[in-house]
């Protein structure tokens, strides 16, 4: 008999989504199942703060997404990542709405799809390039707890690829993606007090080690030679 009765979580348990998935993803826009069940991160990240920030923040960025589509016909044949790419071309009245709730989606689908319990090794051309552009992944991690302690406020701390395949650690204010500065996020942690305050309140350094030890690097592997064909 299967007892998997604490999967009531009402975030469902679903699947990885593939990189057209999450970057070409169209208007209406709607909250995928976190792929994996709200408790399988912990102790890293609590069943509680998975629940509250996937089935409340991050539904809400997407209603308020699709309300600001909702009477602008031509924006809604634009893929996810064209709207958040171009925001500074759009209407001036959207462009707010947009760039918070457009780039609260993409930031959490990304956050989602690249954690893994216990994480997992990068492979390919990314652990090429992570040699490369850093010297080593401890090198990479260090950076990307460097970026994510530094941004004041609410934010996220990126490893990013531009042109070529060159990689780097970008931070973002509030709910801005790298895509809006040409380049494409791989993976990113989200250091909005809501992302970490019920188990770790102030401490949020202690939070970014546990999502280093998370990152599902196979993954961000995957999103990294799509992008490059992209
Ligand atoms: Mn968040």
């Amino acid at each position: 008999m299967i007892t998997n009765a604490c999967a009531a979580n009402v975030n469902g348990e679903g699947s990885y989504l593939a990189y057209d998935d999450i970057f070409n993803a169209v208007y209406p826009f709607s909250l995928e199942p976190l792929p994996y069940a709200a408790d399988a991160l912990e102790p890293a990240i609590d069943a509680k703060t998975m629940e509250i920030h996937h089935g409340r923040h991050h539904n809400g960025y997407i209603n308020n997404l699709n309300s600001a589509l909702e009477n602008r016909s031509n924006l809604q044949e634009m893929t996810l990542s064209e709207l958040v790419a171009g925001l500074n071309d759009l209407p001036d009245e959207v462009q707010t709405a947009v760039r918070n709730h457009g780039g609260g989606h993409l930031n959490h689908v990304i956050f989602w799809n690249t954690m893994t319990p216990g994480g997992s090794s990068s492979a390919g051309r990314l652990a090429d390039a992570i040699d490369r552009d850093f010297g080593s992944l401890e090198n990479l991690k260090a950076e990307l707890k460097s970026a994510a302690g530094g941004v004041f406020g609410s934010g996220w701390a990126w490893l990013a690829a531009g042109s070529g395949g060159a990689l780097s650690v970008v931070q973002t204010p509030n709910q801005d993606n790298p895509l809006t500065d040409g380049l494409t996020p791989l993976t990113g942690v989200d250091v909005w007090e809501h992302a970490y305050y019920l188990n770790y309140q102030n401490l949020r350094g202690d939070y970014v080690d546990a999502w280093l030890d998370l990152v599902h690097w196979e993954k961000v592997s995957e999103l990294y030679e799509q992008s490059m064909n992209a």
